[in-house]
């Protein structure tokens, strides 16, 4: 029986995206999916895409118009959960792979969500507050026609945060005639917020990483780290890593690249990149690097916690470090993780490493519902002890199937997503 299946039109045919990376994934997890595989091709295509046209009014009178985008790529398993990402450089493809990686995500770390994204093509820095404030309205009303606590949740991401998550929550609310807190996650605790939730990502970095380092047999306590991208993700694995004696050598932001050998300043390194919105300019560095050689710095673990396509066939067989933890989303190309495994570099892929965002998220929500909050402790130790049976999980596919962490987390995250989906079979 031969399947046809006809290419959608928004695909583009050379396309070297990070959607290009995301397809290429799901076809070295296919081979391992069993009977599975039947549905894989559900995966390589979104289950709805909305783009929006978001006008706004700026602050000198004239109307300026962006694009906005919110893809679910999957439903199978729960509602749609994802963030919302504002930069110039968004594009449909780049929010349907990030919508597909919350997808695996989401199963790989078994929380009961399916995947999706969103986005704007803008940079907010070209903005002033009432600005942003009435394209992030603008954009959640058009895409409120799809949004809701119990069919897609929204959330923070790159270059938003809990103040664009208010706006957000009261927008939505305001046209549904209710307060309805549990349309997104990532809130101020003052709406229903979860304790917890803005370090959770660099949490569950750091967790993962010291579950990482321990298989490896590297102690923390003096590990030399790089971090690129110094945000909410960056910025605090990084603190927990300084907190655990770790050293961290070099840190690259869109400001420049910083390095010190005995490891720089953490705390006063976030309080300059609050005051001046990135590193550059910090006093307390021993050198300046170019941007170029980031990647070849001497040290123990990689965070890449910026952008996607960081690590490439062009700078993987520099880098120095034993393992990688994925802070972003997609930093590193297929063709880099051949490099890297060949190396014998341990790649903990971003499904697992950055789940912690999505699993307090998943907290939030709960929390929501039920109207009943969680101390701050209880948030810690919930997350840590899911971040470590998601690590360990994979490890044994791992083991058990000689691939990389990340075909491995791949099986685990399809598989459930398929399951899901051949148990509920086709309707209408
Ligand atoms: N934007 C985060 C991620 O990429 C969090 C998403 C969420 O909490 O829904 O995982």
């Amino acid at each position: 029986m031969s399947t046809q299946h006809q290419i959608p039109s928004y695909l583009t045919p050379h396309e070297t995206g990070p959607w290009a990376v995301y397809l290429e994934q799901i076809d070295r997890v296919t081979p391992y999916l069993g009977h599975l595989s039947r549905w894989v091709e559900t995966l390589k295509r979104p289950k709805r895409i909305l783009v929006v046209d978001v006008p706004i009014e700026r602050d000198d009178g004239s109307i300026a118009h962006f694009e906005g985008y919110r893809v679910q790529h999957n439903t199978s398993r729960g509602p749609g959960k994802g963030g919302v990402r504002f930069h110039q450089d968004v594009t449909l493809s780049e929010v349907m792979a990030l919508s597909a990686w919350m997808t695996i995500k989401n199963s790989a770390v078994n929380v009961p969500y399916g995947g999706a994204k969103g986005g704007i093509r803008v940079d907010p820095k070209t903005l002033s507050h009432g600005e942003l404030m009435r394209m992030t309205r603008r954009y959640t009303s058009e895409i409120g026609i799809i949004i809701g606590p119990d069919k897609d949740i929204p959330a923070p991401d790159v270059n938003t945060n809990e103040q664009t998550m208010a706006w957000m929550m009261d927008t939505y609310s305001m046209n549904e005639g209710r307060t309805a807190t549990g349309v997104v996650t990532g809130k101020p605790i003052s709406l229903g917020g979860s304790l917890g939730r803005r370090e959770a990502t660099g949490r569950g970095v750091f967790v993962v990483g010291c579950e990482a380092a321990s298989k490896r047999g590297l102690d923390i306590a003096g590990a030399k780290i790089a971090v690129q991208g110094f945000g909410n993700v960056g910025g605090i694995a990084a603190r927990l890593f300084a907190e655990a004696g770790a050293k961290i050598v070099a840190v690259q932001d869109h400001g420049g690249t910083i390095f010190h050998s005995n490891g720089l300043n953490v705390h006063k390194l976030l309080e300059h990149v609050a005051a001046h919105g990135s590193v550059a300019g910090f006093e307390g560095a021993e050198a300046v690097l170019p941007d170029q050689e980031f990647f070849a710095v001497h040290c123990d673990i990689l965070i890449p916690a910026a952008l996607e396509q960081q690590i490439t066939a062009a700078n993987a067989d520099q880098i120095k470090a034993k393992i990688i933890l994925e802070g972003a989303n997609g930093p590193t190309t297929p063709e880099a993780d051949d490099i890297l495994r060949d190396k014998g570099v341990l790649v903990v892929p971003d499904v697992i490493a950055n789940a912690g965002g999505v699993t307090v998220s998943y907290f939030e929500w709960v929390q929501d519902f039920s109207s009943y909050f969680w101390s701050e402790d209880e948030i810690n130790q919930r997350l840590t002890r899911i971040m470590k049976e998601a690590f360990h999980a994979v490890w044994q596919v791992t083991e058990d199937k000689s691939v990389s962490l990340r075909t491995a987390a791949f099986i685990i995250g399809c598989s459930r997503v398929l399951q899901a989906r051949e148990v509920r079979g086709l309707y209408p």
